[in-house]
């Protein structure tokens, strides 16, 4: 019993005195490494960056300043609510992001910030499978007002509230281009670069859907910031 109050004791000390210096600035934690101070997309993601994009999600403020202080060229746009299930809240036009698009888009505040730490994890595993950093990312659309899957009845997909993109192909400094349709699951450098981005997706957003999936996703990876968690 005394050995137990003993452990208890030093360790609460422990504990006491690794919290005082943080607060004190101290020990210096890197940015992103604890979850209630302010995201910082030109630094290093750490494993709570899903958690950090999600909290994003319900802070507007938040979200803007932190798009503010990284390098993507943006443009706030003016809320458009429907009670039909779509429009966009939070959002904006991007017109460069930390890699350019094949053309500008609009999407939810916190969907662009998932993308600019996303984008640097492709442009890593470009220079590490490929061998030449990544140059475009082209993406077939994010707001469309329709149901998951196209259907009539159902619910409404993230896309009727521009929380959600597809991508489609990739193109590198050095000319060359991958497409998922044309590369997935190939025992090739280009076919293990898409499969590392596909997980590497799933540190950012809530739902990645690639061909794996289903049919309908055999030539794009979709990614959404939605409830469900799903990595396929
Ligand atoms: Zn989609």
């Amino acid at each position: 019993m005394k050995a137990f109050i003993w452990i208890v004791t030093s360790l609460s000390f422990s504990i006491g005195v690794v919290a005082f210096a943080v607060h004190h600035s101290w020990i210096r934690i890197p940015p992103n490494w604890l979850p209630w101070e302010a995201v910082e997309l030109e630094q290093p993601p750490s494993w709570f960056a899903r958690l950090q994009i999600n909290s994003l999600s319900t802070d507007r403020r938040a979200c803007f300043d932190a798009l503010a202080r990284s390098s993507m060229i943006f443009r706030a746009i003016d809320d458009r609510p429907a009670d039909d299930g779509c429009g966009i809240e939070s959002g904006a036009v991007i017109k460069r992001s930390y890699v350019p698009y094949n053309r500008p888009f609009e999407a939810t505040c916190a969907l662009l910030a998932a993308l600019y730490w996303y984008e640097q994890r492709i442009d890593a595993l470009a220079r590490q499978h490929l061998g030449t950093p990544l140059a475009l990312i082209d993406q077939w659309g994010t707001y469309a007002c329709r149901n998951v899957n196209r259907s009539e009845a159902g619910r409404r997909s993230q896309h009727a509230t521009a929380n959600a993109i597809d991508i489609a192909a990739f193109s590198f400094a050095d000319g060359s281009s991958i497409t998922v349709l044309d590369h997935w699951g190939e025992d090739t450098p280009e076919g293990r670069f898409l499969t590392a981005t596909r997980d590497a997706g799933c540190q950012f957003f809530n739902t990645v859907l690639g061909p794996d999936y289903n049919d309908l996703h055999s030539n794009h990876f979709h990614l959404d910031l939605g409830r469900a968690r799903i990595c396929r």
